[in-house]
């Protein structure tokens, strides 16, 4: 069996938040798309080059109908059209969901790509979860076959714990989040030096760090109870904070709902 994904993790996460960072897909240059086609090949179909994995691949993953045409493209050396589709397709359809779920909304994973709807949330650095991903589907084209697949493998790395891919605080630009230590929060020293005040300035901005902390943990919890069936809140609110104990947990909803009913106008007339 050819694995598909013999991709080092760490590359291929790179690759998404680049995907991520850039313009969309008709805005690029030709000279941008050719290499990008060109690590997706490399980082994920390497195998391409070999001439009996690809027939082993297409024979697995293809119906024979559709089969008959994507080898005779493969030995024109052809492949460059269906990996640009695949591409675009990724760039329009599987890309903006880590910028929508970065931007904390809530987020249905693109169904034609599977036989079942997934809701994701990232509350922190957490990602919520309901429903289930079974097998992708079987798809008339190549190229949506081929990026149905790379949508069940970032849907996979998404999972990871802690969520893999951050902004940075400045330039907005996605950058990919080591899975030991403290969140990266500046993508270069550049960003950095605007992010961070001077030491006169550094105690007042500690305090406002842990006020804003204190603050983004209330609103994941506002987030929670409004996008979430009652029967499910308690369940991610758990998931998003394993360290704080109940009685904490139990705070943080209570200042939640406070802060949520201060802000809705009551008795005020329209
Ligand atoms: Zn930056």
């Amino acid at each position: 069996m050819v694995d598909v994904f013999m991709a080092n993790p760490e590359e291929e996460l790179e690759f998404w938040a680049q995907l991520a960072s850039l313009p969309p897909f008709e805005n690029l240059t030709e000279e941008q798309k050719a290499s990008l086609v060109g690590d997706l090949q490399r980082i994920f179909f390497p195998w391409l080059n070999d001439p009996v994995a690809a027939r082993q691949f297409f024979v697995e993953v293809l119906s024979p109908e559709l089969r008959q045409g994507i080898e005779k493209d493969y030995q024109a050396g052809g492949m460059k059209p269906h990996l640009e589709r695949t591409l675009s397709t990724l760039m329009s359809e599987g890309v903006p969901k880590i910028l929508e779920l970065l931007g904390g909304k809530k987020v249905l994973w693109p169904s034609w790509a599977f036989e079942t709807q997934v809701a994701l949330m990232l509350e922190g650095r957490v990602l919520l979860e309901s429903g289930a991903v079974r097998q992708t589907r079987q798809h008339q084209e190549f190229s949506t076959q081929l990026a149905a697949r790379l949508l069940a493998e970032l849907l996979r790395f998404l999972r990871r714990k802690p969520f893999p891919f951050r902004r940075c605080r400045i330039c907005k630009k996605v950058m990919v989040q080591a899975v030991r230590g403290k969140p990266k929060l500046y993508c270069s020293e550049v960003c950095r030096s605007k992010g961070i005040p001077f030491a006169a300035k550094r105690t007042e901005h500690v305090r406002e760090r842990r006020r804003e902390k204190r603050q983004e943990e209330i609103e994941n919890v506002r987030r929670i109870l409004q996008a979430w069936p009652e029967d499910e809140q308690w369940k991610m609110i758990h998931k998003v904070f394993p360290d704080k104990s109940r009685r904490a947990l139990v705070q943080l909803v209570n200042k939640a709902k406070q802060q949520q009913q201060n802000e809705t106008p009551v008795g005020k007339g329209v």
